[in-house]
């Protein structure tokens, strides 16, 4: 019997604590990969830098290619149609919208579990995995989003030889708990990780960007201003516009100091399975 287990590390604050229990050898990992569209803040990539340099398990950060260039070159990286993004939309009636989402699958899911079939398994394209094989892949969903772990045990249900493990759930630790047990072990607060141009964002979270990360803000506003570009292929096939704000406004023009605090759509969460760090 060979088990492997892989962490899934989106380098936010839930999975950036299980990186640094397993650093402690608190739950087994032989390896974490880190599927990166080059596209998170800087500060991510600085705080990934100092997890590689801590000398735990393993680092592999992996791409399927620049999500935001692929989506405004219409391709992704294998020369197919290129995977939308959750953009917003609105009908004439007013009626807000979402596009099927499908960034996570191949940026994010399908580069962790080709990294872990190639390069840990060293299995062929189409090779099944042997029979004595079993891959645990640890999430890094807490208490706070329990349904996110139900989503995701019911994905890998039919997925024989992966076992979806969730210590901060066995553990009963929220997302508060993650971050008291890092302000003792960093000497930096961990950074959001996700696409800086995602549009799942509240009010406040554009506008931290915005005062925040100019470069991350210019890429937002860049990515929103191509969505609806004349003759962008992003477009072609929806008859509305796409947004990134869910104000349906363009990005560039929205005063976030002037709109109230908002949550996230309940519409909006929920099915990243743990690995787009949100
Ligand atoms: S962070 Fe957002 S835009 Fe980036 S891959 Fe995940 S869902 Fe898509």
């Amino acid at each position: 019997m060979r088990n492997v287990h892989v962490l899934n590390l989106g380098a936010g604050v839930q999975s950036s604590a299980l990186y640094l229990m397993a650093r402690e050898g608190r739950i087994p990992c032989d390896v974490a990969v880190f599927a990166d569209t080059g596209e998170e803040p800087a500060l991510v990539y600085q705080h990934l830098s100092h997890l590689v340099s801590l000398g735990g398990p393993p680092i592999l950060v992996r791409s399927a290619g620049k999500l935001g260039d692929d989506l405004m070159h219409g391709r992704n990286s294998t020369g197919q149609r290129f995977a939308s993004i959750p953009a917003f939309t609105k009908d004439a009636a007013g009626k807000v919208g979402m596009v099927r989402r499908q960034c996570t699958k191949e940026y994010k899911i399908e580069v962790v579990d080709r990294t872990i079939r190639r390069e840990l398994l060293e299995l062929k394209p189409r090779q099944r995995i042997p029979m004595d094989v079993t891959v645990y892949q640890y999430f890094d969903i807490s208490t706070d989003e329990a349904g996110r772990a139900e989503r995701g045990k019911r994905r890998f249900a039919a997925v024989r030889h992966t076992v979806p493990v969730y210590p901060l759930i066995d553990l009963g630790w929220s997302r508060t708990d993650c971050l008291a047990y890092l302000r003792e072990r960093l000497p930096y607060e961990v950074p959001k990780s996700s696409c800086v141009f995602c549009p799942y964002r509240t009010n406040q979270s554009w506008r931290h960007l915005k005062r925040t990360d100019a470069t991350g803000w210019d890429r937002a506003v860049e990515i929103d201003t191509a969505l609806r570009a004349d003759g962008s292929i992003v477009t072609r096939g929806f008859r509305q516009k796409l947004f990134l704000h869910r104000s349906c406004e363009p990005l560039a023009g929205i005063d976030f100091d002037a709109l109230a605090p908002n949550t996230l759509d309940p519409l909006t969460v929920g099915e990243c399975h743990g690995v787009c760090g949100l």
